[in-house]
């Protein structure tokens, strides 16, 4: 029996198959489809890539409402928005999934406060979730709080804060998540911030709301709108200039 083994193996061992054929470099090379093409927009004059929604362009805010079927109140002047203290939040009219979005805020030269008590402000991604808006120039607070972290989940990366009166540019790419038919996460929210060119987040797995009491809750939701929150804390308010968003 040993010896029967032994002529089998052998038998295929002379056997010859073809080879793969040689590879060439055009075999693992396509050519269709042809990504569009997007004219980048320009920092400098504030102009938003050629496909983008522009959501705020320095004009007015006819692409927000007050969150409660009214327009959006706070301050435009000399291209930039203000936070009108007394009037809300503003959420864009558009909802939004998995999306791209642009913005610049500023903290007056002559803030005060400490803490979370300083130009707090916040951009809340589908309505949900709140990346924190702080100047955390030279001013602590919980980490978990500081701008650029979901708040009160993930701490930021870096503190890539620009001094009060300098413009802070937000670039943010956010995927929405899927939920199951009982309303848990299938797939949670990803989110990468990046504050003046430094990665604060990188694909950080958003745990679920961002509670100011209490820990993250499950909520199914669709599409939503971008909020930017009026915060009621004393300081003097920030601003807010080129806002787009390019849904992806
Ligand atoms: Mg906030």
């Amino acid at each position: 029996m040993a010896l029967a083994i032994t002529c089998t193996a052998s038998a295929q061992d002379k056997k010859e198959y073809p080879k793969p054929e040689a590879m060439r470099p055009g075999m693992s090379e396509y050519w269709t489809p042809q990504p569009k093409v997007v004219t980048p927009g320009d920092i400098k004059t504030n102009t938003a890539p050629s496909d983008a929604i522009v959501l705020f362009d320095g004009k007015d805010l006819s692409a927000w409402t007050n969150g409660k079927d009214g327009p959006a109140e706070w301050t435009v002047k000399n291209g930039i928005v203000t936070v009108d203290k007394t009037k809300g939040d503003i959420v864009t009219r558009q909802k939004f999934g998995s999306f791209q979005l642009h913005l610049e805020w500023c903290v007056p030269t002559d803030i005060e406060g400490t803490s979370q008590s300083r130009g707090n402000s916040g951009v809340f991604l589908q309505d949900m979730y709140e990346v924190q808006i702080l100047d955390c120039y030279e001013n602590e607070t919980y980490v978990n709080g500081m701008t650029g972290s979901i708040y009160k989940q993930t701490p930021p990366l870096a503190n890539a804060m620009r001094r009060p009166g300098e413009w802070n540019v937000y670039d943010i790419i956010y995927t929405a998540p899927v939920f199951k038919e009982d309303g848990t996460y299938l797939y949670k929210p990803y989110v990468t911030v990046i504050q003046n060119g430094v990665v604060l987040q990188n694909h950080t797995e958003i745990q679920g709301t961002t509670e100011y009491i209490g820990f993250p809750r499950t909520v199914k939701h669709g599409d939503g709108p971008i909020r930017l929150q009026m915060h009621g804390d004393p300081s003097k308010a920030i601003s807010f200039r080129n806002i787009w968003i390019r849904p992806m």
